[in-house]
């Protein structure tokens, strides 16, 4: 299943809009005033999100696409219907709800990336993803970054 993004934003305006309650409660107990609503809060909240996620996004979006445009994995995942800016999310933000797009070499069951430690039979935990690299080949995943795919390209070729 893709990250939900209607989804994903309904809960980071929930997020935010704790955040917000929380600050309008201080603000309104310090003060004896009633200036902060709960309505306004809500709308605030929504409005913080809609505008800096909207600007997060893009800029995300451009950014991948001027890296990695031409990479055609890159134009394989967005394809697919991978979003650069949605898949790199926290799950507490998107509900956790990862799609498992890949499998362990060894035993099959379903992994998050295309080099992973298997949740089943364990296999990548010692650092040898070989049989990941034997499968899917020695492109760059795209959801990996530069520092973490060297560091497995030199255990690999040790
Ligand atoms: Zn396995």
């Amino acid at each position: 299943m893709k990250t939900s993004k209607s989804g994903t934003f309904l809960r980071a305006c929930v997020i935010v809009f704790g955040i917000y309650i929380a600050l309008a409660w201080i603000w309104n107990s310090m003060t004896g005033t009633k200036f902060w609503t709960p309505i306004e809060m809500g709308i605030s909240a929504v409005l913080t999100v809609a505008f800096f996620g909207g600007i997060a996004w893009l800029l995300t979006n451009i950014g991948m696409a001027v890296l990695c445009g031409r990479n055609p994995e890159y134009q394989q995942y967005r394809k697919d219907g991978g979003d650069p800016f949605f898949d790199s999310l926290p799950s507490a933000v998107t509900g956790g709800q990862k799609e498992l797009r890949f499998e362990c070499p060894v035993c099959s069951s379903p992994v998050q990336n295309r080099i992973d430690v298997c949740g089943r039979c364990g296999y990548g935990a010692d650092g040898d993803s070989t049989a990941y690299f034997e499968r899917y080949g020695d492109l760059k995943p795209v959801d990996l970054v530069d520092a973490k795919w060297a560091g497995i390209r030199d255990r690999r070729n040790l």
